[in-house]
């Protein structure tokens, strides 16, 4: 089977109904929708003050006023434009990351179809979105990778490539790596890597540099990509957290999200591998 830089692609959707297209856009906006009520639930839940909240119940309510969110109000993006951005009970601001998530999904989710069709691919795709989505935007503002989180996405890895070859590339291929090795070596090589990095500044200042948790997302992020690409995903990363160093100082406190960095280095590597980019000067 072909991974999925070998994809062909279908480029169009003259194979689609407009109905089913408006289906899927709400599907898609939905599933933004809940992306948001989750990192807002695990953010909740890492206050000490509030009793531990699951991520089904209880019902959505207002940050501010704490009352319940009518279920007309929780429509995607049509509930935030009938209460025109305020809550219905406090008329306090309700914050502009929850449509913006919401299309976030929308965009993404046509986009992947665009290219490779309502299938198996375009339903992966979408949880390793929605997967990273989560984990960038709770490490970016609480430091916080949740384990769950990290371990649907180590699994999605195995299965992805197990069943789908999705990203087993060809120099996995070259060296006969079955996809169950790329992924496993892709997994050990992410999470001894950081480790051993970790250790050693350990060693030397005697405290950790680097959190548990992005141990495990560079694991995760080799299970997917496979150990060839994680060099390249770490320099990325790298550049992001400079990037991030420099503009955006004033907005952490003494430390860069990492995690967000080499969630930003994945993407940046699958572009580059995807297209091409660096075809002439590396070998991944
Ligand atoms: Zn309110």
């Amino acid at each position: 089977m072909n991974n999925i830089f070998n994809f062909n692609h279908l480029n169009n959707f003259d194979s689609i109904l407009n109905i089913d297209l408006f289906i899927y856009s709400l599907i898609l906006l939905s599933i933004g929708s809940f992306a948001s009520s989750i990192i807002f639930r695990f953010s909740l839940n890492l206050k000490s003050d509030s009793k531990s909240i699951s991520m089904v119940s209880p019902r959505s309510f207002c940050p501010k006023c704490k009352e319940s969110i009518k279920l007309i109000h929780l429509t995607p993006l049509l509930g935030f434009l009938i209460q025109k951005g305020r809550c219905s009970s406090c008329k306090k601001n309700i914050s502009i990351f929850y449509p913006i998530t919401e299309i976030s999904f929308l965009l993404y989710g046509l986009v992947v179809a665009f290219f490779y069709g309502f299938g198996v691919v375009f339903f992966f795709l979408l949880v390793l979105f929605f997967l990273f989505y989560i984990l960038f935007f709770l490490d970016l503002k609480y430091y916080y990778l949740p384990i769950s989180i990290n371990l649907l996405l180590i699994l999605c890895g195995f299965l992805g490539n197990i069943f789908l070859n999705i990203f087993v590339t060809d120099i996995a291929i070259f060296f006969g790596l079955s996809p169950f090795l790329f992924s496993l070596y892709g997994f050990l090589l992410g999470y001894m890597s950081l480790w051993f990095i970790n250790f050693i500044f350990k060693f030397i200042r005697k405290k950790d540099g680097i959190g548990g948790g992005d141990f495990i997302l560079f694991g995760a992020i080799g299970g997917l990509f496979g150990p060839f690409s994680l060099g390249l995903i770490l320099f990325l990363g790298a550049l992001c957290g400079c990037f991030i160093f420099i503009f955006f100082n004033n907005s952490f406190q003494d430390k860069i999200p990492l995690g967000s960095c080499l969630i930003l280095g994945s993407f940046s590597y699958f572009f580059i591998k995807n297209f091409e980019l660096l075809e002439k000067f590396l070998v991944i």
